[in-house]
């Protein structure tokens, strides 16, 4: 039903912010048979055309937009000794970065983010303080400056080093945020529609949804679906009183009504949780007033666009090991292609 190879291609793809070529190669690739035109704008948003089935003078126009980059990180020096420091690319949390294996520019350089082990913690209370990522650095077994730059330099990207596993149930990869959402538009490109679709696949959303920005104002679409990833509660947690953990895996896509970036649309939201009803597909609703994705620049688009977010509950988003439900991917876009058959 869903197809795991694909899923497995982008998300184990080098894509972190700024870095999105790889991605975008393999979408072009898999919709370049399907669509009507494909173009890259200045700011490497790859955003294809398919045209409505029947040629009305004016069909409708509807954007669905997804983001090809993930967070990373970049090497900002090379100290003497041969290790790498760097800053971070998008939100990452600096808890998730200790111990972890990357990957280091074009030659995908191995390394770990070394940590101090617990033997060495000498001063008071220091195991229970988060480095910060300053004090951190990447260890690619370099004995020296000159060793390590013969593979790596300042202003190479840095990415997790964590393959794409299948759990039966449950997926496991780094950057399903967003590649889940590209690839859910990946498949609604197989379909005509009884409007003409643009698909913006977009740069830089995790540093402050720069692509999505520009993308929307070439095509001034009449209404735009964001496809997301989005973080999951459904995990112990011991100082949340609130137990509803949401949104939780297995339990259906979720839909945004507000966050820290936009007001959806009232009408959209509708069309999206009728559809639903109608067709028993489960869905959840965003704990509103958290997060942002790229409807908070396509929604300001010229005079406006009606924006909505739909979105695939991920646990452990922005980290190496996210885990989201195959489930909630069929559901979500079984939920696109019914919510597509009702506009026209
Ligand atoms: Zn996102």
């Amino acid at each position: 039903m869903i197809d795991l190879k694909l899923i497995e291609q982008l998300t184990n793809a080098w894509g972190v912010s700024g870095n999105e070529n790889q991605v975008r190669q393999i979408i072009r690739k898999q919709i370049e048979k399907n669509v009507d035109d494909i173009r890259v704008d200045a700011m490497g948003n790859l955003i294809a055309f398919k045209k409505a089935k029947s040629s009305k003078l004016k069909a409708m126009k509807v954007m669905i937009a997804g983001h090809m980059d993930e967070v990373g990180l970049m090497v900002t020096s090379i100290d003497k000794a041969g290790y790498l420091k760097f800053d971070k690319v998008g939100g990452i949390d600096n808890r998730v970065l200790l111990a972890k294996r990357v990957l280091v520019g074009k030659d995908r350089t191995p390394g770990v983010i070394g940590v101090k082990p617990i033997h060495m913690l000498y001063r008071k209370g220091e195991h229970k303080k988060v480095s910060s990522h300053e004090d951190l650095f990447i260890d690619i077994g370099a004995s020296s400056q000159e060793e390590a730059q013969r593979s790596v330099n300042p202003g190479d990207y840095v990415m997790f080093d964590t393959p794409c596993e299948d759990w039966g149930r449950l997926i496991k990869a780094k950057a399903f945020d967003d590649r889940i959402g590209c690839y859910m538009m990946i498949e609604l490109l197989k379909k005509r529609y009884s409007f003409d679709l643009y698909a913006a696949f977009t740069t830089q959303e995790e540093v402050g949804l720069r692509g999505g920005r520009v993308a929307a104002y070439r095509h001034l679409p009449d209404m735009a679906f964001i496809l997301e990833g989005t973080p999951a509660g459904d995990f112990p947690q011991s100082q949340v009183k609130d137990v509803s953990r949401t949104p939780a895996l297995g339990k259906g896509p979720v839909i945004t009504v507000m966050d820290r970036t936009v007001f959806c649309d009232k009408g959209l939201v509708k069309l999206l949780t009728d559809t639903a009803k109608a067709n028993r597909i489960p869905v959840q609703i965003k704990r509103p007033g958290t997060g942002g994705t790229d409807a908070g620049r396509i929604h300001m688009t010229k005079e406006g666009v009606k924006t909505v977010v739909l979105a695939i509950p991920s646990r452990y988003i922005h980290s190496p090991v996210c885990l989201i439900s195959k489930r909630d991917v069929a559901a979500g876009m079984k939920l696109m292609e019914e919510t597509f058959k009702k506009i026209r």
